[in-house]
């Protein structure tokens, strides 16, 4: 089964895609992920993606979709997928439905009023796992592998109000064009804790 995972920045994409994969033995690939590790190791890519994500943009769709349909070939993908953070426009998803079969779209909604302190509160790891301070009671390291947590570069309130923004405008259309294909499964109660939306998700996926 292949996935997508909508939803605004701080929605917890992240957070039920690595409970999803773990459930589920689906692989998480999150664009985001790619483009940090692409920057961390200095590669062309990452020196074109940190101008964008610095300013809360879209990198260029070239670029991204090219690297999703890459990594789409490797043998790990060939049992099903998750797919976090792509698309994010509708460019994006039909280029998407021109190289792999989406099964459905799991649309993870939260009220927006609540992004921007979880994102600014939002402490990761390396690993892929994150955290919010109001959780760790001061810890600065990771509970799943040790490593130190850290905060990300674009996780400061003026870059996260671009990117809602561009979420709002270019993103959230995409709700429509699953729907219209009927994938389209909503987790309506995003607020909850991780657990409690993990529980809507293993509902929709029964
Ligand atoms: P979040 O969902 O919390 O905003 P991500 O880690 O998914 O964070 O993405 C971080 C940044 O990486 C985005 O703001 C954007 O600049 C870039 N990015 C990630 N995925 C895409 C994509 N599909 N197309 C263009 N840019 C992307
Ligand atoms: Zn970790």
């Amino acid at each position: 089964m292949n996935i997508i995972l909508l939803g605004a920045p701080g929605a917890g994409k992240g957070t039920q895609a690595s409970k999803i994969a773990a459930k589920y033995n689906l692989l998480h690939i999150s664009t985001g992920d790619i483009f940090r590790a692409n920057i961390k190791n200095g590669t062309e890519i990452g020196k074109l993606a940190k101008s964008y994500i610095d300013a809360g943009k879209l990198v260029p769709d070239e670029v991204t979709c090219k690297i999703v349909e890459d990594r789409l070939t490797w043998d790990d993908a060939k049992n099903g997928y998750m797919l976090d953070g792509f698309p994010r426009n509708l460019f994006q998803a039909k280029e998407l439905d021109k190289f792999a079969k989406v099964d459905l779209c799991l649309n993870i909604n939260v009220d927006e009023g609540l992004l921007m302190d979880r994102i600014c509160g939002r402490r990761v790891c390396a690993c892929g796992e994150s955290y919010h301070i109001t959780t760790l009671n001061g810890a600065t390291t990771c509970a799943k592998c040790g490593g130190e947590l850290y905060q990300r570069a674009d996780d400061n309130p003026e870059t996260v109000k671009s990117r809602l923004d561009t979420y709002n405008t270019q993103t959230a259309p995409l709700i429509d064009y699953y729907q219209k294909q009927g994938k389209l499964a909503t987790v309506t109660s995003g607020e909850g804790s991780p657990d409690e939306v993990f529980a809507q998700i293993v509902k929709i996926l029964k």
